[in-house]
């Protein structure tokens, strides 16, 4: 297990587990505390906060925000909802982009958050290829379970954001309650998936907040 504190120089060592950022946000979490029982929402990276690419992102300067998606975790973050992110990132794996290069791509984002007034508690990645058969890279719960451990929280009902099918099933092995977004591969996923019964379906992250906040979303 490694912490990567994200500006501070971020290193990296044990490649075979999941990585963490991590940031203590402070008192506002706990300021709204209490009202729902879980005040977690657990994001997919490519494809719900930023445009996917088949070739992989692999620069800070290939990490673009789809419209919306920035300021819905400004929002979440200011109703008191806790956000982590996690990414299946195997283009570190195939050596596609270094381990520090990651680094640059996630505190680009986190900049990109925080100008719009929200926060990312913890960043957890696999940076595995598929074939080597790790516990962490999704549809394995490996990360899942990395966060339930790290933020000492049952993610029993936890919203898991994501597009494509293997964020739906890893957020299923540990009782979270998936969510299906149409940006990214979404669209694909709802063709092509046999997983999807009972999940919500949204537009993008924006829609998906709108709705939770106006208490719409099992109405879905
Ligand atoms: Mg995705
Ligand atoms: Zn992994």
């Amino acid at each position: 297990m490694t912490h990567e504190g994200l500006g501070e120089g971020a290193h990296s060592s044990n490649r075979w587990s999941a990585f963490l950022a991590l940031r203590r946000t402070g008192a506002l979490r706990a300021a709204h505390h209490g009202r729902r029982k879980m005040r977690l929402i657990i994001l997919d990276r490519d494809g719900v906060i930023n445009y996917d690419s088949d070739e992989f992102i692999k620069s800070p300067e290939e990490w673009i925000p789809i419209p919306g998606s920035l300021e819905a975790i400004a929002r979440l973050h200011r109703t008191g909802y806790r956000i982590v992110v996690a990414t299946n990132q195997s283009g570190v794996g195939r050596g596609l982009l270094s381990m520090d290069m990651l680094a640059r791509i996630h505190a680009r984002m986190l900049d990109a958050v925080r100008k719009k007034g929200g926060d990312i508690e913890g960043i957890f990645f696999c940076p595995h290829r598929p074939e080597e058969g790790c516990e962490c890279r999704k549809p394995r719960p490996g990360m899942f379970y990395e966060i339930a451990d790290r933020l000492k929280m049952n993610l029993s009902g936890v919203y898991a954001v994501g597009d494509s099918e293997r964020d739906i099933v890893s957020a299923r092995r540990v009782l979270a309650s998936p969510v299906l977004v149409r940006s990214g591969k979404g669209k694909q996923t709802l063709k092509a998936s046999t997983e999807l019964s009972g999940v919500p379906v949204f537009e993008d992250l924006a829609a998906f907040t709108a709705a939770l906040l106006s208490n719409q979303l099992e109405m879905h």
